[in-house]
């Protein structure tokens, strides 16, 4: 390697960027004339905004790149616009096909998952994709020639751009981003990090005593936190016996883990009994440990030392390492909210107050109070005795599906049955059911989708030695409709760049307007209403739970952006404050207690990134989109048109769907109407 170059690369100054901008401007407009004026400007200027002198090139290397890369006239934007169109999804689709060929012995039944196994379903082929296209300057033809927007553009403007702006919108935006590798690395590592600190907290139920050292949980049951915690308390409302003291063992375990008092010791730990309540750690008296204590175990109740915030503070710091490299979301909140949902920050907040604050929240609260026969505590914002019973029992439906799909492929010759009797025209169902290919999946199942139209959809569904039982069919449809919103949103959609649906939330609502069909396409009996009126309750009662986790969630990442040199001591008392906040405001009034701090007691808060209003969000749009299938009567044709609409912003989505943005009414009038539905009305 060469000790040194003729050209210095690396040593432009800002003055000599203008003025070559400058001229560059004057010799684009004498070639293309004044119409191209607002084009030129824009850009000269984002290419300016990322490009690197000492990677990409000095005032030369820049000044030629332009004027070979500008499309100056309709034809020639044309021609740029359909051959980039037309290879990316050649490159998405291949990147993906190898990336599901790579993961097939991991997700299908397909026997032994060997060591190499695991290296080519963790490979990402297209890890590199968005270097490669800055370093060989293709992003910055598109930068040249097309404009970014930030999301309030996309708001204001968007309703009034055409599907072509929209699909050259959507291509600006895959490089909106110029994240350098070494940032990116310090993200994914702060992400492991605190996921695998999520991932060992344990509590070894059988060792919480009492004050007269009873245990209340069997031997060996170990939950990790939060999520079999809450689900222990849910499971919990049907143990007449010692259920309550169970709840309230666990919530004072979730307040011991959000206030960080709880004892270092006892974490993940069966060789110790620790009391909650008094905080006091013995040497575990019962044993239920799978090894023996090690030998120098030193029984002591020192807390833990803010550790969960430790690792809450590193996902930020490393956050925020990308906000200079990301100039129209320069915060990760922004990235969440106008780039991953692309629901204003502000407009959320507001819906899930909406919600929070609903004269309907006591009106639900004052029902699951009497048929619970005591007043509410706060851990009832798990309450789970909305669920109803079904007509039939389990076995009776296995036998049903067994009997119907004994093997993958007779589920796969039925879909075009079942797309009818969801109202699909024949050759309609006929052409999705053509691009769905059923594989029989290693675990519960799950869909993937195409990215380019020569490839098909994969509906991944288990089946047992005896056939299909009804847990795996009813997963089975709601993974179906997965495949056929996918199906649909990338092969009639207008433009592949716009292919898919706005987030997640969209897909998932779509699926379980499929699921909610399973029943009938059985031939069985639909649940009546007040079964439906049950199941509205539930996810009312839950959005309420988890709206208020994902107030404290983004109040946090807020109070981590405004005091950026905080510490993890600091951050523990600012999060228990802002629990505390939030729960005063909307749970205190309707559980008669304060300063709880419950609401933060997700493990997401800690290591995903402000990933919780997304569950919130998925809530209120499923209510949308079930509504407006169900107003239409027919779920065929309605799904075939909403899923055409592509990923363009939710609330425009939505209102080409429905006539409404994106909100909480559905939600609410359908509690309305489940509350009535009950004899509740007040
Ligand atoms: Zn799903």
């Amino acid at each position: 390697m060469a000790q040194s170059s003729v050209l210095t690369p690396g040593t432009i100054t800002a003055e000599e960027m203008k003025a070559s901008m400058t001229h560059l401007q004057g010799e684009l407009l004498a070639k293309y004339g004044d119409a191209q004026r607002p084009r030129i400007s824009t850009g000269l200027h984002q290419v300016v905004e990322f490009w690197r002198p000492e990677e990409d090139g000095d005032i030369t290397v820049f000044e030629g790149f332009v004027r070979s890369n500008f499309a100056g006239d309709q034809p020639s934007i044309d021609t740029l616009f359909h051959r980039f169109q037309r290879l990316l999804e050649q490159l998405d689709g291949h990147m993906h096909e190898i990336t599901r060929e790579f993961r097939n012995q991991q997700d299908l039944d397909l026997g032994p998952v060997r060591s190499y196994d695991e290296v080519f379903g963790g490979y990402d082929p297209a890890a590199h994709v968005l270097d490669d296209f800055f370093q060989n300057k293709l992003a910055f033809t598109v930068l040249l020639n097309f404009p970014l927007t930030t999301l309030e553009e996309r708001i204001n403007e968007g309703p009034k751009w055409t599907r072509r702006q929209w699909a050259e919108t959507r291509l600006a935006q895959r490089f909106a981003k110029r994240v350098p590798a070494d940032v990116n690395l310090a993200i994914a590592h702060a992400a492991a990090e605190s996921a695998h600190y999520i991932a060992g907290y344990n509590i070894w139920m059988h060792h919480l005593v009492d004050d007269q050292g009873q245990r209340f949980f069997p031997p060996k049951m170990r939950l990790l936190s939060h999520w079999n915690l809450r689900d222990e308390i849910k499971a919990d409302y049907a143990d007449q016996q010692s259920g309550l003291v169970k709840q309230r063992t666990i919530q004072q375990v979730m307040e011991r883990i959000i206030t960080q008092t709880i004892p270092q010791l006892v974490v993940d730990n069966p060789h110790v009994d620790w009391n909650p309540w008094s905080n006091e750690v013995k040497q575990a008296a019962a044993n239920d440990a799978p090894a023996p204590a090690p030998a120098n175990l030193k029984v002591t109740s020192a807390p833990e030392p803010s550790t969960r915030y430790a690792m809450l503070l590193k996902t930020y710091r490393a956050a925020r390492l990308a906000d200079p490299y990301s100039p129209t979301a320069p915060s990760l909140i922004d990235r969440r909210f106008d780039e991953d949902r692309e629901i204003p920050e502000e407009r959320l907040q507001a819906v899930l107050e909406q919600v929070v604050s609903s004269p309907l929240v006591p009106q639900v609260a004052q029902l699951i109070q009497s048929r619970l026969g005591r007043p509410l505590e706060p851990f009832d914002i798990w309450y789970s005795g909305f669920r109803p019973g079904s007509k039939y029992t389990e076995a009776q439906l296995d036998e049903i599906v067994a009997k119907k799909y004994p093997n993958a492929e007779a589920y796969r010759a039925d879909i075009p049955n079942l797309l009818k009797k969801l109202g699909f025209a024949p050759d309609r169902a006929q052409y999705i059911a053509n691009h769905i290919i059923v594989d029989p999946a290693r675990g519960s199942g799950h869909a993937m989708g195409a990215e380019m139209r020569s490839e098909k959809a994969h509906l991944r569904t288990r089946i047992e030695k005896t056939g299909m039982n009804y847990k795996g069919y009813n997963v089975a449809v709601h993974e179906m409709g997965h495949n056929v919103e996918q199906t649909l949103s990338l092969n009639d959609v207008d433009h592949t760049l716009l292919q898919g649906v706005p987030n997640t939330a969209f897909t998932e609502a779509l699926a379980f307007v499929f699921q909610g069909q399973d029943m009938a396409l059985l031939g069985l009996a639909q649940p009546d209403a007040q079964t439906e009126a049950l199941k509205t309750l539930n996810d009312f009662w839950g959005t309420y739970e988890i709206g208020g986790v994902a107030l404290v969630d983004m109040a946090v990442w807020h109070w981590m952006y405004d005091h950026p040199e905080a510490t993890a001591e600091e951050l523990r008392a600012a999060t228990i404050d802002i629990a505390k906040d939030k729960w005063n405001r909307f749970y205190a009034p309707v559980f008669g207690k304060k300063d709880v701090v419950l609401l933060a007691v997700y493990s997401h808060m800690i290591d995903s990134f402000l990933y919780l209003p997304d569950y919130p969000i998925g809530h209120l749009i499923a209510f949308q989109i079930e509504e407006q299938v169900k107003k239409t009567g027919s779920i065929g044709p309605e799904f075939e048109r909403l899923a055409k609409m592509g990923r363009i912003t939710p609330d425009l989505w939505m209102e080409h769907a429905t006539g409404k943005p994106v909100g909480a009414e559905a939600l609410l009038t359908a509690t309305e109407e489940a509350l009535k539905q009950l004899g509740n009305r007040p």
